[in-house]
């Protein structure tokens, strides 16, 4: 990926550099996570109007009344995971795509579903131009899952939950992770899910306020 970016001829790589570095400090520590972070173009995912802003660790608005979420966010849901190279991962809510590049890079395939047909093309018109091969997008409801490529051994989603979705659950691989925003419209708690056997251990983590996951198995509207 990073040749590609180089010849985009958007190498930028001094505000990546620190925009990790500044995670660093705020708390993250999982240097596979930093250096995804340093090595993906986030000015590709956003809008041109405001991409001299992507560096900023904030969310930005991406169209469709939906953003792309706050970098610091994005890399402590990816360091909750743990991912290894050998992983398969389900992102619920591709968004930007910006996450689905930084999975990209964390894990071995990354299957991706948007609800929003605008948002998943953008998506897949960003990753194709950076060349990242190893992802498959879908636009339909994430709530029910994938269940033709499960289990995952991570699963990541990107909009707040009312409650876990059960067919994310029932699609997690043994040994599996999965990352969640559960709790009210306006104000969620990340949680952590882990699968040993038949046990799921949950562990509630960081404040976030993301945009509602709107399914059959999320808010209804
Ligand atoms: N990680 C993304 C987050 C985008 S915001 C990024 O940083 O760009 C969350 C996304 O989840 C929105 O694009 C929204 O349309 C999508 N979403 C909400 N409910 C969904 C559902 N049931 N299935 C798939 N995508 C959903």
């Amino acid at each position: 990926m990073e040749d590609s970016v180089a010849r985009a001829g958007l190498p930028l790589g001094g505000a990546r550099r620190r925009l990790a570095e500044e995670l660093r400090r705020k708390g993250i520590n999982d240097s596979a996570v930093l250096a995804a972070i340093e090595a993906t173009p986030r000015h590709f995912f956003v809008p041109s109007g405001v991409a001299h802003r992507a560096y900023e660790d904030s969310p930005i608005p991406i169209g469709s009344g939906q953003t792309i979420s706050q970098p610091f966010v994005h890399a402590r849901s990816l360091e909750l995971l743990r991912l290894s190279e050998s992983d398969r991962v389900l992102e619920v809510g591709t968004g930007s795509g910006y996450q689905t590049a930084l999975l990209a890079r964390l894990a071995r395939h990354v299957y991706s579903i948007e609800r929003v047909p605008a948002l998943h093309e953008g998506a897949a018109a960003a990753l194709r131009s950076l060349g990242v091969g190893n992802v498959t997008l879908e636009c339909s409801d994430g709530t029910a899952g994938w269940p033709e490529h499960a289990p995952f051994d991570a699963i990541v989603v990107s909009a707040g939950a009312p409650d876990i979705p059960a067919p994310l659950v029932e699609q997690m691989a043994a040994g599996g992770r999965m990352v969640v925003p559960v709790g009210a419209r306006g104000e969620q708690t990340i949680a952590l899910l882990e699968r040993t056997g038949n046990r799921i251990v949950r562990r509630d983590f960081d404040a976030v306020r993301f945009v509602p996951l709107i399914g059959e198995h999320g808010w209804a509207q």
